[in-house]
């Protein structure tokens, strides 16, 4: 299965380090001014860094699939 993690828009984030202050797995990281995933393995993906970067630089988009059904 596919590992779910946000994606970041390194065009758009400021290097604020909010994403990195609210995530509460310490996924996230700041180096250099440049925001990174540190730790994929533990996001829950909870999207809270998406509600709040004030830059709207990370995303974390959800993949939906569609099941078939047969009637009978
Ligand atoms: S909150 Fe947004 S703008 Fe701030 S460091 Fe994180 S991704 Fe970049
Ligand atoms: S989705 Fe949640 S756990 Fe994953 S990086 Fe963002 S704030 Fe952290």
């Amino acid at each position: 299965m596919k590992l779910a993690i946000p994606e970041i828009d390194l065009d758009k984030c400021t290097g604020c380090g909010d994403c990195v202050e609210l995530c509460p797995l310490d996924v996230v990281a700041l180096t250099n001014n440049e925001v990174t995933i540190v730790k994929p393995e533990g996001c829950s993906y909870c999207t809270d860094c998406e509600a709040f970067c004030p830059s709207g630089a990370i995303k974390c988009p959800f993949e939906i699939v569609l099941a078939k059904t047969e009637i009978t």
